[in-house]
C-alpha cells in the first residue's frame, strides 16, 4: 500500500510538473518578440496537420506551427527558446514522412520547413556544371524535395548519385537519417554525397560545415536524426545524367542462392566498375493478397502465381543497367554479362527498359493509386533493419520463414538488399552493424487501426528474436523508447553522440520527436 501510495504522488507530482511546464512554455512564447510571433500558426486546422506524421501512428500536440520567411527567423526562434528558463521545444518538418513521430513535438513548435520556398523565390536549387575543384553539384535548401532535385539537374544533364526509392521526401529529412536506396553498395548513402552544409544549430548559429571546416557539425548532422541543427542547404554532388535504363526482376525460391547472388553484384568481383550494376535490391513475392505482378508481362504472370502459391515465398532481385545514346550499343551485352552466371529460376527473368526518370519515381505511381484507393493515409507500423552479411541466412530462417511465413497477418512489401559499410564515413553519426556487408530489410505495412497492434507485436518479436540470436542488427530510422536501446543503437558511437549534443544543442530543444534526450 505505501508503495503504491508513494509511486501514485510521484506520478500526480510529475504531471503536475509537465502541465505546470508546458503552460509556462506557452506563456513565454506568446510573450515573444512580434518577429516570431507572427509568423506562429495557430489554427486548429495547421495545428492537426502538425500532430500527426505519414505513419499515423503517434499523435502530438505541438503549441504551434512556425513559417519562416528566413534562414534568420529560424536562427531568431531558437535563440528565443534558448533564453527561456524553459526552452521551447523545436521539430524541423520536411514531409513529415516518418512513422513515429520524429518531426513532432508536443507543446513545443513545428518549423514548417516547406515554408523557406517561398524565401528562395524559385532558387532553392542551384546547380554548378563546371567547378574544376569537387565536380559538379548543386546548392540545394534543406527544405526542398528530391523530386524537384532531379528536375533541376536532369535540365543541365546531370543528376545526384545516390538516391531513395521515393522522391517525395526533403533533403534535410533524409540527410537526417542516411538515404538509401539500391544505389548505396555504389556510391554510399545520400549523406556520403554531400559536399557541404549551412546548418543553423541548436545554440542559433548559422554554420557552414564540411569535412575540412567546421568538421565535427557535419559529421554530427549527417545521419543525426535532427539533433544537432537544422539543415538549411546542402551541396550534393553530381554525375553525367543517363537518359534510360534496362530494368530487370529475377525469381528464386532458394534464399541462400538469392542472397549469394545480391552479394556477388554488389562486391564488383570480377567486374570492373563501370560494367557493374547501377541498382541493387530486391523482395518479396508472398503468397499474400495483393499479390502486384503489374510488372510482369501478362501472359507471364500465371505462371509466377503458381511459382508463389508453390513456394510461399519468391525473393527477387531487382537490377538495373542505365544507358545512354553513347552506351545505347552495348547496354545488352553489358547486362548479359551481370546475369550470366546467377542463379535465378531459369526463363524467371523479366525486363523492362524505361526511361532515367521514370525509373527513379517508380513509387509515385504506387503512390497515387494507394490514394486513390484511400489507402495511403493510413497507419503505417514499419521497420527497417540493418542487418550483418554474416546473419542474413538466419534471419531468414528465424524471421521470413517463421515469423512472417507462419503468422496469418498480411506482412505487405517486404525489401531486402546489401550494401557495402566501405561506402559510409564512420565520423558520420549514422550508425550501421560491423560486418562489411549488411543489408537493408524493410517492413513496409500499411494498415486499419483494427490491426495496427497485431503489427506492432510483429515489429518486437523480429526485434525480440535478433537480439536473441545476437545478430548484431541495427535499426533505420530508429524508435526506440529508452535510453538503454537508444545506447544500444549507437553503441561505441553513444560518447560521441551525447558529446556532440552537448556542443550544438546544449539545452536539448531539436527533434525531441525523435526521443533521444527528450
Ligand atoms: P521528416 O519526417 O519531416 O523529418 C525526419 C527527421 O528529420 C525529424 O526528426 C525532423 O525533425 C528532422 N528534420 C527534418 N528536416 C530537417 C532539416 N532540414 N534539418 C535537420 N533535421 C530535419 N528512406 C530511405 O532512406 N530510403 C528509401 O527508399 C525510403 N523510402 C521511403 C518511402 C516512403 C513512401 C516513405 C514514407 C519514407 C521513405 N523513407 C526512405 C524514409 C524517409 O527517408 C525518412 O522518413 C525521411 O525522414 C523522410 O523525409 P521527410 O522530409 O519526410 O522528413
Amino acid at each position: 500500500y505505501y508503495r503504491f501510495s508513494k509511486a501514485l504522488i510521484m506520478l500526480c507530482l510529475t504531471c503536475i510538473v509537465l502541465i505546470t511546464q508546458a503552460q509556462s512554455q506557452t506563456w513565454s512564447l506568446l510573450q515573444a518578440p512580434k518577429e516570431i510571433t507572427l509568423k506562429l500558426i495557430r489554427d486548429p486546422v495547421t495545428l492537426s496537420l502538425a500532430s500527426i506524421d505519414y505513419g499515423h501512428i503517434v499523435h502530438d500536440n505541438p503549441f504551434a506551427i512556425f513559417a519562416p520567411s528566413s534562414i534568420s527567423d529560424i536562427s531568431l526562434l531558437i535563440n528565443f527558446s534558448n533564453s527561456l528558463a524553459i526552452p521551447i521545444t523545436i521539430a524541423p518538418r520536411g514531409q513529415a514522412h516518418s512513422v513515429h513521430g520524429q518531426a513532432m513535438t508536443n507543446h513545443g513548435v513545428v518549423v514548417n520547413m516547406t515554408e523557406l520556398n517561398g524565401f528562395r523565390n524559385g532558387d532553392g536549387i542551384v546547380v554548378v556544371v563546371d567547378d574544376t575543384t569537387i565536380g559538379p553539384y548543386a546548392d540545394v535548401g534543406g527544405e526542398q524535395i528530391w523530386i524537384d532535385v532531379l528536375h533541376a539537374t536532369l535540365e543541365r544533364g546531370l543528376t545526384p548519385l545516390s538516391w531513395t526509392d521515393y522522391l517525395y521526401l526533403s533533403v534535410g529529412g533524409t540527410l537526417s537519417n542516411a538515404g538509401i536506396s539500391g544505389q548505396t553498395f555504389r556510391f554510399g548513402p545520400q549523406i556520403s554525397n554531400v559536399h557541404q552544409l549551412d546548418v543553423v544549430t541548436g545554440k542559433g548559429d548559422l554554420v557552414t560545415c564540411s569535412a575540412e571546416n567546421n568538421s565535427e557539425l557535419f559529421y554530427a548532422v549527417l545521419g543525426g536524426l535532427g539533433q544537432f541543427g537544422i539543415i538549411t542547404r546542402a551541396r550534393i554532388a553530381l554525375g553525367p545524367a543517363p537518359t534510360r535504363v534496362k530494368w530487370l526482376r529475377l525469381l528464386y525460391n532458394d534464399f541462400s542462392a538469392f542472397s549469394g547472388d545480391q552479394e556477388h553484384l554488389i562486391s564488383f568481383n570480377g567486374i570492373n566498375e563501370t560494367n557493374a550494376a547501377d541498382y541493387v535490391e530486391g523482395f518479396l513475392l508472398q503468397n499474400q493478397p495483393p499479390l502486384d505482378l503489374s510488372f510482369y508481362p501478362e501472359p507471364d504472370q500465371p505462371r509466377i502465381t503458381s511459382l508463389v502459391t508453390q513456394y510461399g515465398i519468391i525473393y527477387v532481385i531487382e537490377l538495373v543497367k542505365y544507358y545512354d545514346n553513347s552506351t545505347q550499343e552495348h547496354v545488352d551485352e553489358d547486362v548479359k554479362l551481370l546475369v550470366e552466371r546467377l542463379k535465378f529460376f531459369p526463363t524467371f527473368m523479366f525486363e523492362k527498359d524505361v526511361s532515367y526518370e521514370e525509373f527513379l519515381n517508380r513509387v509515385h505511381a504506387d503512390e497515387l493509386f494507394l490514394r486513390s484507393q484511400g489507402l495511403w493515409d493510413v497507419p503505417h507500423p514499419w521497420l527497417n533493419l540493418f542487418v550483418p552479411a554474416s546473419r542474413i541466412s538466419d534471419f531468414d530462417e528465424g524471421v521470413f520463414k517463421g515469423i512472417i511465413l507462419q503468422q496469418n497477418i498480411t506482412a505487405g512489401l517486404v525489401i531486402i538488399y546489401p550494401m557495402n559499410r566501405t561506402k559510409w564515413d564512420d565520423n558520420m553519426s549514422a550508425v550501421t552493424p560491423h560486418d562489411d556487408v549488411f543489408y537493408v530489410v524493410s517492413f513496409l505495412r500499411s494498415t486499419g487501426f483494427d490491426k495496427l497492434e497485431e503489427f506492432k507485436a510483429q515489429n518486437r518479436q523480429i526485434l525480440q528474436f535478433c537480439a536473441n540470436a545476437g545478430m548484431g542488427i541495427k535499426q533505420y530510422l530508429p524508435q526506440n523508447k529508452t535510453r538503454e536501446k537508444w545506447e544500444e543503437q549507437f553503441g561505441p558511437k553513444w560518447k560521441t553522440f551525447k558529446q556532440r549534443k552537448a556542443q550544438f544543442d546544449p539545452n536539448r530543444i531539436l527533434s525531441p520527436g525523435q526521443g533521444i534526450f527528450n
